[in-house]
Formats: structure tokens, sequence, C-alpha cells
């Protein structure tokens, strides 16, 4: 299972790997527990309606600083892989970025939790963005 080799070379490494358990949130490859806004905890996503994708990809910050000319990033290791925009229970779009679109909390408007593909229409949502419930 890769989340065990993550955590043998989690002392070396920057990475995710700080959320060391993220197996309690995998159940067969999916979501094993509700997925939740952090902030007001809308509904995001039902159990077993995503799947773990382990892939290096850049978000956006929660928050930029101001007079920043470019769009500060953090590279995030772990998304939920939602094949379908309606699979969601609730979620926002911020404006479209070249051929990306930023999925935001649908009640609290912040983010962004992940990012949608408008070519392939997956979405992806940063498993560090939201809360399992
Ligand atoms: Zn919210």
């Amino acid at each position: 299972m890769w989340w065990s080799m993550c955590s043998i070379a989690a002392s070396g490494s920057r990475y995710v790997c700080s959320m060391a358990d993220v197996s309690s949130l995998v159940s067969e490859g999916q979501n094993s527990h509700i997925v939740v806004c952090t902030h007001c905890e809308s509904r995001v996503l039902s159990p077993q309606s995503a799947t773990l994708l382990k892939k290096s990809y850049p978000l956006p910050m929660p928050t930029q600083p101001k007079n920043q000319l470019s769009t500060l990033t953090e590279d995030l290791s772990e998304w939920w892989v939602v094949d379908d925009m309606f699979t969601f229970d609730n979620i926002g779009f911020s404006h479209s970025v070249g051929s990306t679109k930023y999925l935001v909390c649908a009640d609290c408007e912040r983010g962004p939790v992940g990012w949608h593909d408008n070519n392939t229409r997956k979405s992806y949502v940063a498993l560090t963005r939201v809360k399992h419930a």
C-alpha cells in the first residue's frame, strides 16, 4: 500500500505524509467518510463517491498576500477524484483559469478546496483542504 511506503519515507520528506493516517479515510480506494467544508461543515461528498489519487499538483493557497503579482500555490499530493460534478452534494466553482475551474465551498465560498478540469470534466478535491466527518 502506498501510504505505508509514504510513512516510511516521511522523515526525510516535505510532503503531505503529515497526514499519516490517510488509510483510515479510504475504503477500497474510495472515501469512507463524509467530506465536509473545514469552515462551515457544508457537506461536499457522500461516502464512497470519490476515488483516491496520489499525484502532485499545485493548488492556489486559500489566502493570498496583498500586492502579490502571481498566485501563490502549494503542491498537494492527495486528491479525491470525482468523475461527474453531479456527484457532489454541494460544491461551488470559481471563475475559469485556462481549462481549469477552482472548487470552493457552496455555502461559505472559501477555498479553493480543489479544481475541475474543463476538458476531462473530472474534479479533484484536496484531502488536506477538507474535513472528513
Ligand atoms: Zn464552507
